[in-house]
């Protein structure tokens, strides 16, 4: 077996990359294979025409000083610090996102603020005791009127379930100290807790992709293979251990010899590939965990529209639009539109890979996301000049009810493959960040370098 296949990694996103680059920067060069020609996953940038395209917007925040040490040494002062704005459109309204009592309660009225205020009440003094689904959760947090009007709607747009259908994990791991009490205590000065409520974030001048072509560069640099355009299509087994891998590039296969291997494919697709197959009820629950796709139409405007639209993202609380969000890339990142009196959209759409909405044409998306765009701002849609589509499969791994149950199941059966560890957002079907998918690809190098010295 060859030196440069000592390590091999699956995947060239966040967590495998920074897996590859931290063994590379301890002389142990990894192999790291990549099915896409862009490093950095659902976190690359995507260039047409001169107009960068993140895949859905990536906002650089982390509490891990690691983790900020090795993006601010990668990028120094191409890391741009950006004043959050975010705003909900609900009603031909924008609405500050954190909510902020006053904005919100003016926003939306006088009749529907009392009834908001009352059904807060009501959850604060009987608290419901069974906080197991998105719903109750969210409920239990802001009363059922404002969970109506600013949560459900987005939600369900996003993971294509309703809340009472989606575990209550999500919410703990990603919304955690957000609540109505919350936002009034902030709104009066108080010290802002959740990771949604940040005022500020950090942001790669060029895009998020700019971070990970970087880290990608510096591994290479310290003697690491990266391959593009090669996907891992099956993983042999002999004795408990992953001998080889074998790669397709769409036209020709090869495989590589393992000595060891990290994982940051999808969890099924991993089990799906492993050769001989695992017994039929692994199969089966593999084939039970669900992902959410995403479908990104950007939209090239002939002018810039950044002064009446301040924000990066607006989330779009309206039932009969199709779009979820829609992000004005300038806003995150002046360099990412080569013509300042020009604008770039991104209109942002949730769906499963394969549906119709998936499948229909890259014309009609255009059309149709330029459509939206005139009901969001009617004259806006005789502004677009051009349009582009990007699908993003597997985008979302799904909390369904159960999901929990599946995965632990899974991970005990590949904790019998001695040499494979699985990493970041799909390998461990875990909703992280880029920050936390990092981590997840730290440790696995690092457990790797103790082990073998
Ligand atoms: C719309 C949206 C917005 C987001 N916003 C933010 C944000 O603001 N801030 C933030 O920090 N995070 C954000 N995220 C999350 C962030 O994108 C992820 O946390 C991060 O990309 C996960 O990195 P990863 O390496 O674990 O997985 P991925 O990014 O999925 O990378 C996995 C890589 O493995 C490759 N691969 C898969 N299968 C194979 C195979 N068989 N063979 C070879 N290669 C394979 C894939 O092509 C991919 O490049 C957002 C995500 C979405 C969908």
């Amino acid at each position: 077996m060859s030196q440069a296949n000592d390590i091999v990694i699956i995947g060239a996103g966040p967590a495998g990359l920074t897996a590859g680059y931290e063994l590379a920067r301890h002389q142990r060069a990894p192999l790291v294979i990549e099915k896409s020609r862009l490093v950095g996953g659902i976190a690359r940038t995507e260039q047409y025409r001169g107009f960068l395209f993140d895949i859905g917007g990536h906002r650089f925040h982390t509490d891990i000083e690691e983790i900020q040490a090795i993006w601010r040494e990668l990028l120094g002062p191409d890391l741009l610090e950006v004043p959050r704005v975010s705003h909900i459109f609900f009603q031909g309204r924008l609405i500050k996102y954190p909510l902020q009592v006053g904005d919100t309660l003016r926003s939306i009225g006088l009749g529907a603020s009392l009834a908001a205020i009352l059904s807060y009440l009501k959850v604060a003094l009987f608290r419901p005791a069974e906080l197991d689904n998105l719903e109750q959760w969210l409920t239990a947090r802001f009363g059922s009127r404002i969970y109506r009007t600013f949560f459900k709607e987005y939600s369900e747009k996003v993971w294509g379930l309703p809340c009472s259908q989606i575990q209550a994990d999500w919410a703990n791991q990603r919304i955690q100290g957000l609540s109505l009490a919350r936002t009034i205590i902030n709104a009066l000065g108080g010290k802002k807790t959740a990771t949604t409520l940040i005022d500020q974030f950090l942001y790669p001048r060029l895009g998020s992709g700019m971070l990970w072509e970087e880290m990608a560069r510096r591994m290479v640099n310290h003697g690491a293979e990266l391959e593009l355009g090669w996907e891992v299509s099956g993983l042999e087994l002999d004795h408990g251990r992953v001998a080889r891998l074998r790669l397709s590039n769409g036209h020709e296969t090869r495989s590589v010899a393992a000595g060891q291997v990290i994982s940051s494919m999808p969890l099924p697709h991993l089990i799906q590939r492993l050769e001989p197959a695992p017994a039929p009820e692994i199969l089966k629950a593999a084939g039970r965990l669900r992902f959410r796709g995403f479908l990104l139409v950007g939209l090239v405007l002939s002018s810039d529209i950044g002064t009446e639209h301040p924000w990066q993202w607006l989330y779009v609380h309206e039932p009969n639009l199709r779009v979820g969000r829609v992000q004005n890339y300038r806003n995150w990142s002046p360099h990412m539109t080569p013509d300042p009196d020009m604008t770039a959209l991104g209109m942002e759409y949730f769906c499963d890979q394969g549906d119709e909405f998936w499948s229909l044409a890259d014309d009609e998306l255009v059309s149709l996301a330029t459509a939206e765009l005139d009901r969001l701002w009617p004259g806006s849609g005789e502004l677009v000049t051009d349009g582009v589509v990007y699908r993003q499969s597997h985008a979302y791994p799904v909390y369904h009810l159960g999901y929990q149950e599946v995965v632990t199941r899974l991970r005990d059966y590949l904790g019998g493959i001695s040499n494979l560890a699985t990493i970041g957002r799909n390998g461990l079907h875990r909703y992280n960040n880029q920050d936390h998918s990092m981590v997840t690809g730290l440790e696995a190098a690092r457990r790797i370098l103790a082990a073998t010295g």
